[in-house]
């Protein structure tokens, strides 16, 4: 079962109004267990409207969207929103902590709002995700206190809380200087690498997408160039 299947995604906005406007034209994308994908294209072209389509934080205006086998443009907004909870993490270009809590708790936050876990294994899946994310000696720090870099590796390791088979990166490199950028790609790869999830990865940096398995072209809201073909035969 692909993790994700989009057929004929559409996607207007302002609908039905003089200003309407059709930002996707018909995507088709399928991305299997295990595929890092890098989503490259000009700023304007659809790529954050896609991701937060795929991310189910928006619904497309037509065509089907499947994650994990579940299709979801039937679903109501509160099993969408379950499904987003747990299928799904999310890295963005601002990483969105709460400055007022440490790194650790921060992590732990997703897992508070869900019921799966009790609060001591709350507390041991925090504490294991900070220390995979290279951070232990920062847990009890506030994230306001914490630099760039190494806030976005709080932000990975939250986006893991709930072990989705889905992580949607919008820009995650995007702020960050060359060094800590290259740290929060490496921590993105190893994840896909040991867990399986599946990772779109949205960047302007053509260095960091050549080394993902493949790269989709997004230009005026449609996909203009697979390039899976040729990240397979290099055995990427
Ligand atoms: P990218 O992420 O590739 O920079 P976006 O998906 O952010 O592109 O935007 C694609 C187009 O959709 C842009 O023209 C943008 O102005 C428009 N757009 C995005 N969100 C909205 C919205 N909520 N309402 C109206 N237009 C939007
Ligand atoms: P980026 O280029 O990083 O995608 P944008 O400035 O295009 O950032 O968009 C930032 C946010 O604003 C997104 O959530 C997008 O959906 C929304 N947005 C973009 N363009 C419009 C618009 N014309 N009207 C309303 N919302 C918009």
């Amino acid at each position: 079962t692909p993790v994700v299947q989009l057929t004929g995604i559409r996607k207007s906005f302002n609908v039905g109004e003089p200003n309407e406007t059709e930002v996707l034209h018909g995507i088709d994308l399928t991305l299997l267990r295990g595929e890092f994908c890098a989503v490259m294209g000009p700023s304007g072209s659809g790529k954050s409207t896609l991701l937060n389509i795929v991310g189910l934080l928006d619904r497309p205006t037509s065509g089907t969207l499947a994650i994990g086998g579940q299709e979801t443009t039937v679903l109501a907004d509160h099993e969408l929103t379950r499904l987003r909870g747990h299928a799904v993490g999310f890295v963005f270009q601002y990483h969105h902590l709460i400055g007022a809590f440490s790194a650790v708790e921060n992590v732990m936050m997703p897992m508070l709002g869900a019921q799966e876990f009790g609060s001591e294994e709350i507390a041991q899946r925090a504490a294991a995700l900070i220390d995979s994310v290279g951070l232990t000696p920062w847990r009890d720090s506030l994230a306001t206190r914490l630099s760039g870099g190494q806030q976005q590796r709080v932000a990975v390791a939250r986006a893991l809380a709930m072990d989705p088979i889905l992580l949607l990166a919008d820009e995650p490199t995007g702020n960050l200087d060359t060094h800590s950028a290259d740290l929060v790609f490496d921590l993105l790869r190893r994840v896909n690498r040991e867990h399986g999830t599946a990772i779109l990865f949205v960047t302007h940096n053509p260095q960091l997408a050549s080394r993902c398995d493949r790269i989709i072209q997004v230009v005026d809201g449609r996909i203009v160039q697979a390039d899976d073909e040729a990240g397979r035969k290099a055995g990427r």
